[in-house]
């Protein structure tokens, strides 16, 4: 038997921020103010999370700690990256947009001593510490400390100050094993509690390798990513540390996420590469449609998180700013697959229809489709089942603090259920059907509403569209559509049947519909299939060709 002679290594975070200080001194992180971007260079967000680390020892601070962050993209929050897990506490990243409810639950189950807090968000987190007896300190940043109110058992400080006169370097532990915990996401928790996902330091280090290849995003010094997904969302698709692993520039939106200060960003800065859900993307394009700019300095825009619509791809086409879909969740890191044509297909066509699949997974992530009885279905790129996935970056479980195992149900002999329907085709191409509870049950037939959408939303005129499943006394269930039109006259449901007549099987061709100024979006900016259902549940929505009873 022979020996390995390789050294063993550590995937430690602390390993990636030195790494990325020594290596990549210049490298940026670019934090856009409405009107300008202030810079922060890779060798400075080193020093500056070395002072971090420093002050948050004097807290007492210690292995394990959760510290929150409850903040935007921005150079500050880069920092924190950088700083908490490599001193080996948990980087807790909070969701700016919970329910209050939510928010509360979070803070009290994850257990946050620290908690950093931009200025402009601290009045909303007040009310949320108010009933969080566990927090102990509150650091704010990029405003006064005047913002946060105090419950008696908080102490408050402001940022500059709680880092000034640190010493710029630390001494970060090297026996950080690197299986243990580096940062804390919570589930976005369309239902039942959200749920806790515990990163480590290898399977971010892992990520991100993955990230900066090409069989990820590709991401090198070269480029510049414009980070617009949140960096309380998956960490924020885990950018913030693929950067410091490639030293690619890095632009953060901060609180500017509208599409008209996007653009102006945008024009400023010139990214190359560009991640968002479809639903900001949506926003981007109506505005440029308005009102034109050349964004064909983005090579790539990354786009998951919800099904992209095929007229976004082709709209993004038009731009020149072609985008690139990928799949992924919080418990998948979230890179768990990603659409690239395969080699040698030239024609534009035949490569769009791979580029609308959520695609191929990465290398370390393993997917399967399995039926209601568990047993793995074939790769024909027909057959439909449950998408289980599994690899060193996807979870095993979900975050419990008294140790016990939480939702057993969403793991399978070691594979993580995703809720997810999908097919995969024989050459690897993962296709999403649909969320397992939002598939449409109708007559003993299937609507997929991913697809139901697509068509709704392939009329020019709809600006945005979401299909659910709602109650029929003769097929159990038919799909109700609630779309954004682009004018009053639009409302026109025959009009829109006749249009998705050439598009769908007529039983599919929804009899319920209902026109809104704005469908309501989850806190990650998805469509909130969840609120729409209680809505319409309650009869709040105007629903227009609802058939007579029988
Ligand atoms: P979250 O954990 O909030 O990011 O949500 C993960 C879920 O978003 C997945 O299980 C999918 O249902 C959905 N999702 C993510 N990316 C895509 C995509 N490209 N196409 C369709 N659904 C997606």
């Amino acid at each position: 038997m022979i020996q390995s002679t390789m050294q063993g290594g550590n995937l430690s975070l602390a390993t990636l921020v030195e790494y990325s200080r020594k290596s990549f001194p210049e490298g940026r992180v670019r934090t856009w103010t409405g009107s300008a971007f202030r810079d922060i260079s890779f060798a400075e967000i080193g020093e500056q999370a070395a002072q971090l680390a420093h002050a948050l020892d004097g807290l007492g601070v210690g292995r394990g700690d959760r510290v929150a962050t409850f903040m935007w993209n921005n150079n500050e929050h880069q920092v924190v990256y950088a700083a908490v897990p490599s001193m080996g506490a948990v980087l807790h990243t909070l969701n700016l947009r919970l329910s209050p409810e939510q928010a509360v639950f979070i803070l009290n189950h994850a257990d946050d001593k620290v908690i950093l807090v931009d200025a402009s968000v601290a009045p909303m987190l007040s009310a949320y510490v108010a009933q969080a007896p566990g927090v102990r300190h509150v650091i704010v940043v990029n405003g006064p400390v005047e913002s946060f109110t105090a419950p008696d058992w908080v102490t408050v400080h402001a940022y500059d100050e709680f880092i000034a006169g640190q010493p710029t370097t630390y001494n970060w532990p090297g026996d950080i094993d690197e299986r243990s915990a580096a940062v804390l996401c919570y589930t976005s928790g369309t239902t039942g509690d959200p749920k806790g996902v515990v990163y480590s330091h290898r399977s971010i280090y892992l990520h991100s390798l993955t990230a900066t290849s090409t069989t990820g995003v590709g991401l090198s010094n070269r480029d510049s990513m414009l980070a617009i997904v949140p960096m309380f969302h998956v960490m924020s698709w885990g950018l913030p540390y693929a950067v410091m692993m490639c030293g690619a520039t890095m632009i953060m939106p901060d609180r500017f996420l509208q599409p008209e200060p996007l653009l102006a960003m945008m024009a400023e800065g010139r990214p190359t590469l560009a991640a968002a859900v479809p639903t900001i993307w949506q926003g981007v394009a109506a505005r440029l449609h308005a009102a034109p700019q050349d964004i064909s300095h983005l090579r790539e825009v990354i786009v998951g998180g919800a099904a992209v619509p095929h007229t976004m791809i082709r709209a993004f086409d038009e731009f020149n700013a072609p985008i690139t879909h990928a799949w992924g969740m919080t418990e998948t890191s979230p890179l768990g697959s990603i659409a690239r044509p395969p080699a040698g297909i030239d024609d534009p066509e035949e490569a769009f229809a791979y580029r609308v699949t959520q695609g191929r997974f990465p290398p370390l992530v393993a997917g399967r489709i399995v039926d209601d009885e568990g047993n793995e279905l074939p790769w024909d790129g027909e057959t439909s089942g449950e998408l289980e996935v599994s690899g060193p970056w996807i979870t095993g479980a979900y975050y419990q603090p008294d140790g016990n195992v939480s939702a057993p149900d969403k793991f399978h002999d070691g594979w993580l259920r995703t809720g997810d329907v999908a097919t995969i085709s024989p050459d690897g191409y993962m296709r999403i059907v649909d969320r397992t509870k939002d598939i449409i049950k109708t007559g003993g037939e299937w609507i997929s509403s991913v697809e139901l959408e697509n068509a709704v939303m392939s009329n020019p005129v709809v600006l945005e569209a979401t299909v659910i499943g709602v109650p029929d006394a003769k097929w159990d269930e038919r799909p109700f559509v609630l779309a954004v039109v682009a004018s009053e006259a639009d409302a026109d449901i025959e009009a829109h049947k006749a249009f998705l007549a050439d598009l769908v099987p007529r039983w599919q061709i929804p009899e319920r519909w209902s026109f809104v100024t704005e469908i309501p979006k989850t806190s990650v900016g998805k469509f909130d299939k969840k609120a729409v259902r209680s809505r319409y549940a309650e009869g709040g929505y105007e629903v227009f060709g609802e058939p007579a009873p029988e």
